[in-house]
């Protein structure tokens, strides 16, 4: 960023009670700065927008729905939103700060993960996606690059730019929206999402959960997306294992066919919970977070024949499951 530039940031910032510290990064629309918050003596990750090198799409509809729903979650595995503030030409997006970086840099610094700091990085994922998910919102962009590390190698996840509530309650009625929209990385999405089909946000969430495992303890993305035709052969062939995985424990293998596998048989996040190889790393099994949750996991081929249906789940809603017939 130009000098002129970081000193308009630094004195908005300066007004807000912040002092501007080191450049973190750079993403599609934004930068990323560190700064002190005076009020809290803490350091905290400042997203800087420029409004004018961003679609308005973004700015109309993508960015207001991040801010809104980002606000809203708080979980010690994600990223804690603490404040937006808007000028003419620009939106500042304050954050919790995560000094450990991405773990994606980690990956291609120290090659693959032993499975033990896998199954510790896999558990805080999925702890964290449950929380998501109990709340009826999918992130729709998860990657290797929005998951952060904090200063105890913990993952935190970032970057809702694509997050949607997907799954709404009135009174004991749940609807599950389908999504039509491309989001996401190639190399992340499932097939369904490829071909264009509606498909279950949820449960693409798990694919992508998946590619992650996968590539933690292979040093490498399991599916070449250099060619869209030869991505999606791949993706329905399913992951393959060659004699260089041949330290990867059977467990643990089998758990990531099971989550890059076809819609119909894929793993929800509740399964993830009860499966032998997380089990051996699983610190708490968030029990009434997972209640009732099984039904946002359902196909779009099932969630098509079914009438709204009567559910409940997570977060000290009304537990348990019936049907609405
Ligand atoms: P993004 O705009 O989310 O793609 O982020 C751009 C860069 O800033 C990337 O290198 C991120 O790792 C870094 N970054 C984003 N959010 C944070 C954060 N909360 N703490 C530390 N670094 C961050």
């Amino acid at each position: 960023m130009a000098n002129s530039q970081a000193k308009v940031v630094s004195s908005i910032l300066e007004r807000h009670g912040y002092e501007l510290g080191r450049y973190l990064g750079k993403g599609a629309y934004a930068i990323v700065w560190e700064a002190y918050f005076k009020k809290w003596k803490t350091n905290v990750a400042v997203k800087v927008l420029l409004k004018e090198k961003a679609e308005t799409e973004f700015l109309t509809k993508f960015l207001p729905r991040e801010i809104q729903v980002w606000k809203s979650l708080k979980h010690s595995n994600l990223i804690s939103f603490y404040q937006s503030i808007e000028t003419t030409n620009r939106v500042y997006i304050m954050l919790e700060l995560a000094p450990g970086g991405e773990v994606m840099d980690r990956i291609r610094m120290r090659g693959p993960c032993d499975e033990r700091l896998a199954g510790k990085w896999f558990e805080q994922l999925c702890q964290g996606m449950a929380y998501i998910h109990s709340r009826g919102v999918v992130h729709r962009d998860l990657k290797l690059e929005n998951l952060l590390l904090d200063e105890n190698e913990n993952i935190k996840i970032s970057d809702f730019g694509f997050c949607k509530v997907s799954a709404t309650e009135t009174g004991s009625v749940r609807s599950i929206q389908l999504s039509e929209t491309y989001c996401g990385s190639y190399a992340y999405v499932p097939p369904e999402v490829l071909q264009g089909t509606p498909y279950n946000p949820f449960l693409s969430d798990v694919w992508s959960m998946g590619v992650i495992l996968f590539t933690m303890v292979t040093g490498k993305l399991p599916f070449d997306d250099s060619n869209l035709r030869r991505l999606l052969k791949q993706m329905l062939r399913g992951p393959i294992f060659t004699n260089r995985h041949r330290a990867i424990s059977p467990e643990c293998k089998e758990l990531i066919l099971k989550i890059l596998s076809h819609v119909t048989s894929r793993c929800s996040v509740p399964d993830l919970f009860s499966h032998h190889w997380m089990l051996s790393f699983l610190t708490e099994r968030p029990a009434e977070i997972l209640s009732g949750m099984d039904a946002l996991y359902l196909p779009p081929s099932k969630l098509r024949q079914q009438r709204p249906s009567i559910v409940s789940w997570g977060m000290g809603r009304n537990k348990g499951r019936e049907s609405a017939d």
